[in-house]
């Protein structure tokens, strides 16, 4: 039985057996588990005090930072349910979110309080507006007190679904789910669930998702140090790996191909780096081949969702291998206590290599999706299956490969194209700098496939040539039959391509017909 389950287990594990190790760094700052376990104490009463209890929710507005980390950890102590809002997100966007989670508390992240005063009407419902100035005095001024810690069932975190493919809907994870796999063990064929005493983790990616907010818990599970990054930027991920102190960092396939491009990239020193995590989106394999030969790390992919509390499925670095290893183009093996199964249309679970819906359960599947039954039950079966709306399929070693969503499955003259096979392809032509492949409508096939093309600076790119390239490595109905040339793709804040809106002027006056 694992020592804690819960943040304020956690906490307190930490704070008695490693009080002077550093728990977590943000710029100049340092906080050790001692301080740690101390602020997020003050924290809790602060929260006490101000009226809230088990079960409200509260929520950030901010880049990612310390205040954010504490304040996090505290509430969720207390069973208190921290909501992070994506600061790229539109006042109209955030608001919604605000609103649809019934925050009473709006923490508002330095930079931010402007963004806050604009807008027209304070969300209903909201006690209160504090900035992080008046957070941070609020949190000194209050002394620890008594209270009774969350169970591993309470709810902790409220996180919102990018919104790739509709309205953000806000995934309900629970202590348990955050902590469940997480717990550091000893496992011959995970050794990246051991983590030698000093290691750190630099967490770049936004905290209102669950590689961001997903892994400050990760590092924290493990008694390690936290090293935050307000946002993504390659020269600072550069720079805090130059300074030492991180060996593992998990950046998204649009960031480590930034990272990438950075000149520094080649004359820095990676070796203090044990892994590199990357996943959330398909990545293509000639920049995972890119990465390896550069960052001389071990490198491990994850694939999960919001709704699994991130990462269930993980490649293992021993399959990274740029020499042709099939396996790069897998996402890996259940993590240990995770059960998948690839489901078809009728519900029934399919043979080893046939493609359907990926479908996982484990503790770490969410509580539910936060006053949506219905998109609750359409989800998550009664036994407790998710359905993740990703097609897939598992090898005979239980590999699984990742084909994409199948709402962006393009059926064209009967066969199924899955985009990021034909982007994959794409790719690795040389005046390619990113692509994105959607279906359109046609009279004849259905739908054909089309490929938005974001030429690399100076070069230029015709359409007849790219369908070419795409011809010699894949069957002639995936390839394009057109393309389309534009100056940047579309993105949403966790780095995913949004084909949606890419689809959109082309759809106008047609039905899409989805699974
Ligand atoms: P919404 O559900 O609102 O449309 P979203 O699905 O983009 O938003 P997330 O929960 O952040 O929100 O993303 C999970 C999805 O990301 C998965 O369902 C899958 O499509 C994709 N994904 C995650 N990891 C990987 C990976 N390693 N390889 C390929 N795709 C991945
Ligand atoms: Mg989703």
């Amino acid at each position: 039985v694992p020592p804690y389950l819960t943040f304020d287990q956690c906490l307190r594990h930490w704070a008695q057996h490693r009080p002077h190790v550093t728990a977590l760094t943000d710029e100049g700052r340092e906080y050790d588990y001692a301080m740690l376990d101390d602020l997020t104490a003050r924290v809790a009463s602060l929260l006490l005090n101000l009226g809230l209890r088990k079960g409200d929710r509260i929520a950030w507005l901010g880049k990612n930072a310390d205040l954010y980390v504490i304040l996090l950890f505290g509430a969720a102590r207390l069973g208190v349910v921290m909501t992070p809002v994506g600061w790229r997100l539109s006042a109209e966007e955030w608001s919604y979110i605000v609103n649809d989670a019934q925050a009473r508390i709006l923490f508002v992240g330095a930079g931010f309080e402007d963004r806050v005063a604009a807008i027209a009407s304070t969300p209903k419902g909201l006690d209160h507006i504090v900035s992080a100035v008046e957070a941070w005095t609020r949190i000194e001024a209050t002394s620890p007190g008594a209270f009774e810690p969350a169970d591993a069932d309470d709810a902790a975190l409220q996180l919102y679904t990018s919104g790739t493919t509709g309205r953000p809907k806000g995934a309900v994870l629970s202590n348990r789910n955050l902590f469940g796999l997480q717990i550091p063990r000893v496992d011959p064929d995970a050794p990246w669930m051991h983590w030698d005493t000093g290691e750190g983790m630099l967490c770049s990616m936004p905290c209102a998702h669950i590689g961001g907010s997903g892994l400050y818990v990760r590092t924290l599970a493990a008694g390690a140090t936290i090293h935050n990054l307000a946002e993504f930027n390659s020269d600072e991920v550069l720079d805090r790996v130059e300074k030492g102190g991180v060996t593992r960092f998990f950046l998204v396939p649009a960031a480590l191909q930034l990272l990438l491009e950075n000149p520094r990239c080649t004359a820095t020193d990676f070796s203090c780096i044990k892994y590199i995590l990357y996943g959330a989106a398909p990545i293509p394999l000639e920049l995972l081949r890119r990465c390896i030969s550069v960052f001389q790390a071990q490198f491990i992919q994850a694939y999960g969702m919001t709704e699994t509390t991130g990462g269930i499925v993980m490649l293992p670095p021993k399959d990274h291998d740029p020499e042709g290893n099939p396996r790069m183009r897998s996402a890996g093996l259940a993590v240990k206590g995770v059960e998948l199964r690839i489901v078809g249309p009728d519900g029934n679970e399919l043979a080893t290599g046939e493609v359907g819906e990926i479908s996982v359960r484990s503790t770490n599947n969410m509580l539910g999706y936060w006053n949506l039954p219905e998109a609750t039950a359409r989800t998550m079966t009664d036994d407790g299956w998710i359905h993740t709306g990703d097609a897939g399929y598992l090898d005979e070693d239980g590999y699984l490969y990742i084909h994409d969503r199948m709402k962006d499955m393009i059926i064209s003259g009967g066969e199924n194209v899955y985009p990021a096979e034909v982007e994959s392809a794409i790719y690795g032509h040389p005046a390619v700098q990113e692509v994105a492949v959607i279906g359109i409508p046609d009279p004849k096939w259905g739908e054909t496939v089309k490929a938005v093309v974001v030429p690399k600076p100076g070069m230029t790119v015709e359409a007849e040539d790219i369908i070419a390239w795409a011809r010699e490595r894949i069957a002639a109905f995936k390839a394009p039959r057109s393309v389309d040339v534009i100056e940047a793709l579309p993105r949403n804040a966790s780095g995913k391509i949004l084909r949606k809106d890419l689809r959109a002027p082309y759809w106008e006056g047609y039905e899409r017909m989805v699974n």
